[in-house]
């Protein structure tokens, strides 16, 4: 893919860069610039360009604002202590838009396009990713979007994608620390057939509603139940879930509704290699109750690339809480396992990390 660059005339100077940098938050400055690929069925994905960061003018009939035709990714890059810049697994991202593009009847980009993309988005905007330490990234955001001024009901004739970048704090702040668990009733995030795998602004749409009953609960994010039977445990709004067994097995929930999480899927790889066997299958919310009161659950943990793996503490629901299990050793191994591979201080024996600059 041929990209063309137009640098922006205004980057940001050096003095306001490190005041970002010190404490970035998350999603609330972008870089200098941004990255936009078009597609039409006469012509393909055409016209791959680098611009200044800046807003986007939109005709009101423009389909993704009626119909929320839209498929996004996330994943960041790290910095090492060597000053090189490194994306993790970013095939798997642009593998799971193309699964995600199918089930919202959008074009496929390739995978070496996707890949190229984002690695030219960072090489340009290299110094917004935050120096090692603290966890600190630069967030990526690649998504696509229904770009058409059409208001009949079709799969778009114009897509755009586009790839946004967001330097970002890590997201414990003075320490990991488990997160509660409020366990919705009323709401599910996906049905049969449905977009639970896909990622999709639509899911997040759905899902506002039933984190705001949770906040209200005391508890800072939702956990969902399998829509058919609202007995098996599906994942959290943005994140995936993991049960730990006093003899070491770890249970996931499986694939279907849920989102294939990339952390999810590492995790599965690594659980492995430290020793657990790890099974994929559904487990309800009873034996997410009984395991936690028998002592069988030892610990629990939710995943994805925001915050990597985090303890799940204190689940509360209409029926009464489960307390947080009694440990987070396994979780916090896997999770130091983790970060470590992605910013380069443990060997990477899986072949994950792909180098940017
Ligand atoms: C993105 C996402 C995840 C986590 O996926 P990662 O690839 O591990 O970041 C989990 N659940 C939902 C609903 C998501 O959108």
């Amino acid at each position: 893919m041929d990209i063309s660059t137009t640098l922006s005339a205004t980057p940001v100077d050096d003095s306001r860069l490190a005041g970002i940098l010190a404490n970035p938050g998350f999603g609330q400055f972008f870089t200098d610039h941004m990255l936009t690929v078009e597609w039409t069925p006469e012509q393909g994905w055409h016209d791959a360009r680098i611009t200044p960061y800046g807003p986007i003018a939109m005709d009101p009939a423009t389909a993704v604002l009626h119909y929320a035709q839209e498929t996004f990714e996330g994943m960041k890059a790290y910095r090492r202590d060597d000053g090189s810049v490194w994306t993790f697994r970013p095939e798997e991202n642009a593998k799971r838009m193309i699964r995600s593009s199918r089930r919202l009847a959008f074009p496929e980009l390739p995978v070496e396009d996707f890949v190229q993309a984002v690695d030219a988005l960072v090489t340009v905007d290299e110094h917004w990713v935050p120096e090692n330490g603290g966890e600190k990234s630069l967030y990526l955001r690649p998504f696509m979007f229904a770009s058409e001024v059409f208001l009949g009901v079709r799969p778009a004739q114009h897509v755009t994608f586009m790839v946004i970048a967001s330097p970002a704090g890590a997201y414990f702040k003075g320490g990991v620390k488990p997160v509660s668990l409020w366990l919705t009733h009323d709401y599910t995030r996906a049905g049969r057939g449905g977009m639970g795998a896909a990622k999709t602004g639509g899911n997040y749409a759905s899902s506002l509603v039933a984190q705001q009953e949770a906040t209200a609960h005391g508890c800072d994010q939702v956990v969902f139940l399998d829509s058919q039977e609202g007995r098996y445990v599906e994942e959290l709004g943005g994140m995936n879930l993991y049960f730990v067994f006093d003899d070491g097995r770890i249970v996931t929930p499986e694939t279907g509704t849920i989102l294939e999480g990339i952390t999810r899927a590492s995790i599965i790889e690594l659980a492995g290699k430290l020793g657990h066997q790890v099974e994929e299958r559904r487990l309800s919310i009873d034996e997410w109750r009984e395991g936690v009161s028998s002592g069988a659950i030892t610990e629990i943990f939710a995943c994805g690339t925001a915050a990597v793996v985090t303890p799940v503490g204190t689940l509360r629901s209409a029926e009464g809480d489960v307390p947080a299990p009694p440990a987070t050793d396994v979780t916090m191994r896997v999770r130091q396992n983790l970060v470590d591979v992605q910013f380069g201080r443990a060997e990477d024996t899986f072949g994950w990390m792909h180098r940017v600059v």
